[in-house]
């Protein structure tokens, strides 16, 4: 009880309580008006959040393999806030159905787009962060597997990158859920691997095809020993249960280096790139240019 520790204890308390409450109530309401408005031909534009897409390379090369869709909000007055200040607001008052519905179609719109255009390989994937609570609705595969045959996109070039704690507490429903996109073709990641307290176990009895490394892990790489011996066993375990690596915010290339010596295939980071917005992707991460010229005299082999 903060008011029996005296009426200045209570002040303090209550008015730091009220700022945090209106902050994220501000949030909300701010959120609601910032939500996409869905137009007669089933698209939906927002002018206030758009997608960035961070390239995920090949680690040792630098190819590029795909892409993670990130939400932007630019607030009409506040400017940019991140996903961390309004995805959890989000998830705790609804708002990321509608909000996971757009990004999902979004993200899947922007990669048929990138095909059509060639900017992109066949192989190409663009991986999509899908958070807790639209896992417990048992419409999200009719959605999503519509949402692919309107874009003409196939399956197994969409990850699903879901957290440790959904597997954790996973329901019937999330359950049911995450079985019928896989069966789908989608691939499903597990998201900061390594922060919540999954197993082995836990790992096998969902329909899981990856993990990525949490940052944390990553950052210590080339200085603290501890972080390499858990990445060293992350990627023993994977590759024991047939599971995809990718190793996410590598920022420089000694930890670039030590992944690579430690087997990972995949990363993702700011030694690449910052997530950015879908016109300098193309630009920057173009199929179309990144075809090396052949050297004057290099003999011609056929193909
Ligand atoms: P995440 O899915 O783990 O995404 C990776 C985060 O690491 C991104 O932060 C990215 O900008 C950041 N990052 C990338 N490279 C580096 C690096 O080299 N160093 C460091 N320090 N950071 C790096 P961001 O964009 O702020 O997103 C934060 C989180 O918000 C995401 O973490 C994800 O959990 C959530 N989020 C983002 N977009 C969506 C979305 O569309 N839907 C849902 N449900 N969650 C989203
Ligand atoms: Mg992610
Ligand atoms: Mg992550
Ligand atoms: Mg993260």
């Amino acid at each position: 009880q903060a008011k029996s520790e005296g009426p200045g204890k209570w002040t303090m308390f209550d008015s730091s309580m009220h700022q945090r409450v209106r902050e994220r109530v501000d949030i909300e309401v701010d959120l609601r008006k910032a939500l996409p408005a869905e137009t007669s031909d089933g698209s939906a534009v927002s002018p206030q959040l758009h997608l960035a897409y961070q390239p995920i390379v090949e680690l040792r090369t630098g190819g590029l393999l795909g892409a993670e869709a990130l939400i932007r909000w630019n607030h009409p007055t506040r400017g940019a806030i991140p996903p961390g200040a309004f995805i959890p607001i989000a998830e705790d008052t609804g708002l990321i159905a509608k909000i996971g519905r757009w990004v999902l179609r979004e993200s899947v719109r922007q990669l048929a787009e990138w095909r059509r255009t060639g900017t992109v390989t066949d192989d190409f994937w663009v991986s999509v962060n899908v958070s807790p609570r639209q896992l417990r609705d048992p419409h999200l595969p009719d959605v999503l597997a519509s949402t692919l045959t309107d874009y003409g996109v196939p399956p197994r070039v969409v990850v699903l990158e879901i957290t440790e704690s959904v597997m954790i507490d996973a329901s019937a429903v999330t359950d049911e859920v995450l079985r019928q996109m896989r069966e789908l073709g989608v691939r499903i990641v597990v998201d900061d691997f390594g922060t919540g307290y999954s197993a082995l176990g836990y790992l096998r009895r969902h329909p899981v095809t990856g993990v990525k490394i949490d940052r944390a892990f990553v950052r210590g790489l080339g200085v603290d020993a501890e972080d390499e011996e858990i990445v060293r066993a992350v990627t023993a375990m994977s590759s024991a249960l047939g599971l995809t690596v990718v190793a996410e915010g590598v920022e420089t290339p000694t930890q670039q280096g030590v992944l690579a010596e430690l087997g990972v295939v995949m990363g993702q980071g700011m030694l690449w790139s910052a997530p950015i917005g879908p016109a300098r992707f193309g630009e920057r991460w173009s199929a179309l240019r990144s075809v090396p010229a052949l050297p004057p005299g290099s003999p011609v082999v056929p193909s």
